[in-house]
């Protein structure tokens, strides 16, 4: 856990401060609606733990909670019914990468053609 704002906005969902349109709830992982959706589908899936990135996630979080984060998306894209239709999973890092909220999150992005992978 690098450098960890325990403010910023997922850390306020995740302690009840914000409230979240909740997809999924396990003890490692929080999925909800993105606030302004993309596609049809637009889930943020998040650890519950503290880690800034999806880098931070792979090097620092336990090998039960990565396990679960994946074991998640695999649920949640049952659940929603993309799973067969295909779907985009984002996880935007750092600066370069245009991370806005700095908890490691996943977007998963279904329910139409996403388009192409990046545009500028
Ligand atoms: P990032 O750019 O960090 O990958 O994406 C952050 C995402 O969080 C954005 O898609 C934004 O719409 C979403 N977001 C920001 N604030 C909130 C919020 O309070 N609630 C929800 N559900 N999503 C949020």
């Amino acid at each position: 856990m690098r450098d960890y704002d325990n403010e910023n906005i997922f850390a306020k969902i995740l302690n009840g401060d914000i409230p979240c349109d909740k997809v999924y709830e396990d003890t490692h992982v929080l999925a909800f609606n993105d606030i302004t959706a993309q596609a049809p589908v637009h889930i943020l899936v998040i650890p519950k733990g503290k880690y800034v990135s999806i880098d931070d996630f792979g090097a620092h979080a336990s090998a039960e909670e990565v396990t679960a984060f994946y074991r998640a998306i695999s649920k949640i894209v049952a659940e929603q019914g993309i799973a067969e239709s295909g779907f985009r999973c984002i996880s935007n890092t750092g600066d370069h990468g245009g991370q806005e909220v700095p908890h490691f999150h996943v977007h998963i992005l279904g329910g139409e053609k996403i388009g192409p992978m990046v545009s500028k």
